[in-house]
């Protein structure tokens, strides 16, 4: 076989490729299956240049029976696993059977089935434990409890909460999906970001009493308007101020405030900030990052207590990244917690 022919095509492939001749020694491979291997590989053995036994037990079926098959590689790309699919297929020759070695990298779909498959589990296990509770409860009022209206009572009032925490986690997973269906969407209406404080403000006012908190709006004048979408933005506030009064301070403050236009280099035009001060625990910093994954939850038994579900966050980050926008978390132990959005104005 004509080895810089085949070489010249392994080439013009984008995906990594590499020819194994009859000799069973790499007779060519192309530029990005070096750069996976780190070498150049041509006139090595293939056991030496391939070392994984998954891969090599294919190509080694291949030289046997001519049957293409379906492998897998796995490497690392700087700090990350990667997966590659590698289709093993021969190529008959004047001088005998070659095997061909086609590369795709396939992590991102796994990464995708991986999220998919926790996502799953994590649904499931928040909704077992409300179910197992209520289950539990309607045997006691059958049984034990049957003419005992003190206990059905209090019983009733647990399963009226374990049925309102299922309802609201169906209501997070649906608000979540409708939000990643419009995710590239653009939203135009123009929202009036004060208007939209104060009204947010006055409808939490009743829960803010219960709470024990002062709420208090500190809105710049004259703010211009932001394209958006009202409803998902009253959705981002409604969170942000809900985790303020439930993770805030009984006797503390929550504020909210609307600063700009300024210029917001990380928008690369002019943004207006609309934050959400609390004066709670705080969050320890290794926690930030990860607040906005779902179900992730800085102290579940604490979120559970409070009626949490775990998907407000990731809520508004779908929210926030449809508008173009950013959500910086700023907070310190024992002093309090700022979540603030940052809109681009035009
Ligand atoms: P949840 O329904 O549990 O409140 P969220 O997605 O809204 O879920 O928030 C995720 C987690 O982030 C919460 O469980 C809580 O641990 C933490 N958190 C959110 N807001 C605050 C806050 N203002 N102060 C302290 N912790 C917070």
């Amino acid at each position: 076989m004509d080895r810089s022919l085949a070489a010249a095509l392994l080439d013009a492939l984008p995906m990594p490729a590499l020819l194994i001749g009859p000799t069973e020694r790499v007779l060519a491979a192309n530029i990005a299956a070096g750069r996976l291997f780190g070498w150049d590989g041509a006139g090595r053995h293939y056991i030496t240049a391939l070392r994984q036994p998954v891969l090599l037990d294919a190509v080694e079926q291949v030289f046997r029976d001519g049957e293409v098959r379906q492998s897998r590689y796995l490497a690392q790309a700087g700090n990350r696993d990667a997966t590659w699919r590698v289709q093993v297929a021969p190529v008959e020759t004047g001088d005998g059977r070659a095997v061909l070695l086609a590369f795709e990298d396939i992590t991102a779909v796994e990464e995708a089935g991986q999220i998919r498959r926790d996502f799953v589990a994590n649904v499931s296990h928040e909704l077992r434990t409300p179910l197992t509770a209520l289950l539990g409860f309607v045997e006691t009022l059958r049984g034990p409890a049957k003419d005992d209206p003190v206990a059905r009572e209090r019983f009733l009032g647990i399963m009226e909460r374990e049925a309102g925490r299922m309802a609201q986690l169906v209501a997070d997973l649906l608000s979540l999906s409708r939000v990643e269906e419009e995710e590239r969407v653009r939203p135009m209406t123009s929202v009036d970001l004060r208007a939209l404080a104060e009204s947010v403000a006055a409808a939490f006012e009743p829960q803010a009493k219960t709470a024990g908190v002062r709420l208090v709006l500190t809105l710049a004048e004259a703010v211009p308007p932001v394209p958006g979408d009202p409803d998902q933005l009253r959705q981002v506030l409604n969170n942000l101020v809900e985790n303020a009064l439930k993770y805030g301070s009984r006797g503390g403050v929550v504020e909210i405030a609307l600063t700009g236009p300024a210029p917001e280099p990380a928008l690369r035009t002019e943004g207006l900030r609309l934050s959400v001060r609390d004066e709670g625990d705080g969050i320890p910093a290794h926690h930030i990052p990860r607040l906005t994954e779902r179900f992730y939850r800085v102290d579940s038994h604490r979120s559970r207590e409070v009626g949490g579900t775990g998907l407000g966050l990731a809520i508004v980050k779908h929210i926030v990244n449809r508008h173009r926008g950013r959500l910086r978390v700023e907070s310190e132990e024992g002093v309090g917690t700022v979540f603030t959005l940052v809109l681009p104005v035009g």
